[in-house]
Formats: structure tokens, sequence, C-alpha cells
């Protein structure tokens, strides 16, 4: 059996509510997916946690759903944070959507000096990570932040969020990260990031920065140099089976 159809949509859900379709929306649920007046799907909104719905309405551009009961609470990630720096953009697609997944709650494009990436199309990051929310069952969808400079990102930095640099200079020799969280273990958690470098690499004025910085910690990945979209899978997986919710 198909499993239920789940969608994002921005418009409040709770009990009776009717949620209106856009155009994309009724595209997908009408001609995609094949429903059609009267067939059940889920809803989340990030807020609201997760909706049974039904459709009331089905038209070529639009239609409407009602909401008729909840099937979850809002679940939100824990409060960590990815910095990558862009890379070509079937990985980066990848990266945004792995992100998602694991429960990275803000995703954070960098531009950092061996970045080849001067834009980048936002709006189709975020879909894919809303895309990625839609079938991993999740609640929550991670905003993707605007392309931004690594220095600036750094200058502006929150208040007790701690930043771990994956830095492939300490492949094999620094402190692993999984060893660095597990001695973190039993600390309430706290606002975390991680930041991972792009197909170049960090440069040595970005090394030095970094690690001028009260909040970072530079850690390694083990013995090999990963490419960044491996890295970033296993960096937010070490750090959420030590301080997230895989606990
Ligand atoms: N071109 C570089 C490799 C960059 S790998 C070189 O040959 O040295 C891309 C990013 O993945 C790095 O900037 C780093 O953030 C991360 N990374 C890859 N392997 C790593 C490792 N073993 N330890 C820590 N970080 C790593």
């Amino acid at each position: 059996m198909a499993s239920v159809v789940r969608l994002y949509v921005e418009h409040p859900l709770g009990a009776g509510q009717t949620v209106p379709l856009e155009r994309a929306q009724a595209h997908y649920l009408f001609n995609v997916m094949r429903l059609g007046e009267g067939a059940e799907l889920r809803l989340f909104n990030g807020r609201d946690g997760e909706w049974a719905a039904r459709v009331t309405g089905a038209a070529k551009r639009g239609g409407t759903l009602q909401c008729t009961g909840q099937t979850a609470q809002q679940r939100d990630p824990p409060d960590l944070w990815l910095l990558f720096a862009p890379i070509k953009k079937a990985r980066t697609d990848f990266i945004v959507e792995k992100a998602a997944e694991l429960g990275a709650a803000r995703i954070l494009p960098v531009q950092t000096d061996h970045t080849n990436a001067e834009r980048l199309r936002r709006d189709r990051l975020q879909a894919h990570a809303m895309e990625a929310a839609e079938q991993c069952g999740g609640t929550f969808v991670p905003e993707v932040a605007d392309l931004a400079p690594l220095s600036q990102i750094l200058r502006g930095w929150p208040e007790g969020r701690r930043l771990l640099v994956c830095d492939e200079a300490r492949a094999g020799e620094g402190e692993r990260l999984d060893a660095f969280l597990g001695r973190r273990a039993v600390e309430a958690p706290g606002p975390w990031a991680v930041l991972v470098g792009p197909e170049g690499g960090f440069s040595e004025a970005e090394r030095a920065r970094l690690a001028g910085l009260p909040f970072a910690v530079t850690v390694s990945l083990g013995p090999r140099i990963l490419r960044a979209d491996t890295a970033a899978v296993a960096a937010l997986t070490l750090w959420q089976i030590a301080l997230g919710d895989w606990r």
C-alpha cells in the first residue's frame, strides 16, 4: 500500500481548519499523487504538529483541504546549526536534504576563501529542506539562510552557541569529533553549530581566525579526507548521537 501523502503548508492547522491550496500544491496532490475529493493526507506547517486532512475541493489551479484530527505533536530538532560551503549543485542539494533529515535546526551556506559559488538559489534549497521533511515524517523544516561570507557570520556570532570546526588538516591526528563530544555528553544540551569547508578546504588565514575564536573548537572526522557532503553527514550524525535527539 502506498504510504499516505504528507504535505508542508504555511497555513495554520487545527481541528476543523480549512486549508486553501496554492497552484503548485494542487498540481502535486491532484495530478502527481492523483488524490481526489475525499482523499486523506497528512499536513504539517512547522509549528502545529501533524494533522490528518481530507480533500474537500479539487480544481486545476487550487483546492481546499480540511483538518480532521491531530496525528502527531510538533517536534523540533535540537538547537544545532550546519554551516557549510556550497559546492557543486547536486552535492549542495544533498547536504541540505541530509541536514534536514538528520535534524539540523538551521542551515547556513557560507562563503569561504576557497568557495566557488557566488550565488545560491536559497528558495530552491529551502524547497529541498521542505521535501526532505515531508518524506522523513518530520514536523519541522529547517530554515536555509542566504549565502553569507563566513567572516560576517563569525563577526555576528550569537553568544553561547559553540562551533565545531571540522578541519581536514586534522585528519588522523587532531581530536576526533566523537571523542570531544563524548566528554560533553553529560552537559545540558545547548546551542551548537558544525562547520564544514568546501572541496578546496580551509585557507591558512581561516584556520588562524577560527583557532582564535573562544566559542570554536577544531576537530577531526577520522583518518581519511572526506568529501564535504560526507563530512556534513558524519558530523551531524555524531553530534546527534552524543548530544542530540538520538540519545
Ligand atoms: N581539499 C581538501 C579537502 C577538503 S574536504 C584537502 O585535500 O585537504 C571538505 C571539508 O570536509 C573540509 O573542509 C572539512 O570541513 C571536512 N573534512 C573532510 N575530511 C575531514 C576529516 N578527516 N576531519 C575533519 N574534517 C574533514
